[in-house]
Formats: structure tokens, C-alpha cells, sequence
């Protein structure tokens, strides 16, 4: 029987050593978030969806499905690396309009934010990769062409207006864009155009800018990538090969790894 005494100097002690239920539950929360959440979470974005086809490609590919389809590819590369979450913005074919993507990004605190797309533009001839970074003044007539038509998704949801901002209007969010993000924003670009470079054909100047509403995260660092242009039969025809798409999304892995090393360290991109 346990007596006065012996509850005293063997059992009090062992309950004050005791931490109270709520410091447990705390210190498991501790333990079992930090593997996780200390990996970046990298927010891929399919361009278009659902009622938006995106552009539709000379031989009938829509867009939506080129993005999509290579966004899943690089999230299982990305996951397969162990070093980085992934969210989309959409991972089934629905429409999402563009501020809900931007918002999508922000909620799941993502640390890099990478729009996928392969639009039309007006010359057929034209071929290859692109990326772009926000800018209120475009770098050239066909980004500023892109841009407007991309801007213009969201007429879709409305079912009128061309959706795209004036000029005024993109100019005060680009402004809005934190100088750090920018940045960063343009190493992610560097990183994505000299991983490209190595893997697929790109287009001239492929590191272009313009007033992409996507892109218009204060915090987060964005980019745009044009895969290719459904415009083009080459381009088309390449996107259409779950090869050549696995090609692009590994080029892009290898540009957010570049992109992750250069950001921790503080140094230029390496090779
Ligand atoms: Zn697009």
C-alpha cells in the first residue's frame, strides 16, 4: 500500500515533472511540423481552364490542357525531389478567374509563384519559350499583346467586357510590388530562360515583361512561362508529346532549384 510518505517523495515529484496536456500537444505540433513545414512551397498555376480553352492551337490543342497537364508533371518532379511543396491553382479543368489565383498564392504562403502557359500570337512563323516578369511599361509590342489577351480571361467569368485593365490600373499594382520581390521575380526569370535554353528552342529576347495581372503579387515572386506558342505547328506538335512536356517540366525543376540555392545563399545563379 502506498503510503503518505512514499506518495510524497516518489510519486508528487514524478507529477510535477510532469508537462501539462496542453504543453504535449504543443511540443507535438513542434515536432511534427518542422521536417515539413520548413520546405518552400512552390505555387504552380496552369493558365485558363474550365469555359477558357487558352489559346487553341493550328491543329486544335487547347491550351489549357498543355498547361495543365505540364503543371502536374512538374509538381511530381518537384515532389519526387523531397524539397519543396507544391500547391496549384487548379489541378482539374475549371475555370479560376486571375485575382483568385494571386489570392490562392498568398493564402498558401508560397514562397515562388510560376504561371503556366503557351498562348497564341499573331505571326505563325514565330516559335519558342518565353518568360516574362511584371512590369507596368511592357518590353515589347507582342508581350504587351500577350498580356492584354491574358488579362482578358476573366471575361469568361463576367461574360462581358474585355476584362483587361487600363493602363492606369496596372500601373499602380506593379507599383505595388515590393522591390525584393522584383528582384527575385527577375532571378526566377534568369534561372527559368537559362534552363530552358538547354532543352528547348526559345524565342528571340526570351526574357520579356509586361503588365500580367497573374503576376501582380506584392510578396511573392512570380513569372510567366510561355512553353511555346500554340500558334506555331512545331510548337504545337512538341507540346502535344508527354515527352517533350516532361522535358519542359524538368527544365522548369531545375530552374527552381537553381533559383532556391542562389535565393539561400545570397549568390548568383550557378550552373
Ligand atoms: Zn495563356
Amino acid at each position: 500500500m502506498l503510503t503518505r510518505r512514499v506518495f510524497q517523495r516518489t510519486v508528487m515529484p514524478a507529477l510535477a515533472s510532469l508537462p501539462t496536456l496542453a504543453a504535449v500537444a504543443f511540443n507535438e505540433a513542434a515536432s511534427a511540423a518542422p521536417v515539413r513545414s520548413k520546405l518552400p512551397l512552390v505555387m504552380l498555376d496552369p493558365g485558363h481552364g474550365g469555359m477558357d480553352p487558352g489559346a487553341i492551337g493550328v491543329s486544335g490543342t487547347f491550351e489549357k490542357y498543355i498547361a495543365i497537364n505540364t503543371a502536374m508533371e512538374l509538381r511530381r518532379q518537384l515532389l519526387a525531389s523531397g524539397r519543396y511543396r507544391v500547391a496549384m491553382t487548379r489541378t482539374r479543368d475549371v475555370f479560376i478567374p486571375l485575382d483568385q489565383r494571386v489570392v490562392d498564392a498568398q493564402r498558401n504562403g508560397a514562397s515562388l509563384f510560376v504561371s503556366m502557359h503557351a498562348d497564341a500570337i499573331a505571326d505563325p512563323a514565330v516559335r519558342g519559350a518565353s518568360v516574362y516578369t511584371l512590369a507596368s511599361h511592357p518590353s515589347d509590342a507582342q508581350s504587351a499583346m500577350l498580356a492584354q489577351s491574358e488579362n482578358a480571361a476573366d471575361r469568361f467569368a463576367s461574360g462581358q467586357g474585355s476584362g483587361a485593365p487600363s493602363a492606369a490600373v496596372t500601373n499602380i499594382l506593379a507599383s505595388l510590388v515590393r522591390r525584393e520581390t522584383r528582384t527575385e521575380s527577375a532571378l526566377m526569370q534568369r534561372a527559368v530562360v537559362d534552363s530552358l535554353a538547354r532543352n528547348v528552342p526559345l524565342l528571340v529576347n526570351p526574357a520579356r515583361h509586361a503588365g500580367f495581372i497573374v503576376l501582380q503579387s506584392a510578396e511573392i515572386p512570380s513569372v510567366l512561362v510561355e512553353m511555346g506558342f500554340m500558334s506555331n505547328r512545331a510548337d504545337e506538335a512538341a507540346l502535344r508529346q508527354p515527352a517533350h512536356r516532361a522535358v519542359v517540366a524538368a527544365a522548369l525543376k531545375g530552374a527552381v532549384d537553381r533559383y532556391f540555392a542562389a535565393v539561400a545563399t545570397g549568390a548568383p545563379l550557378g550552373g
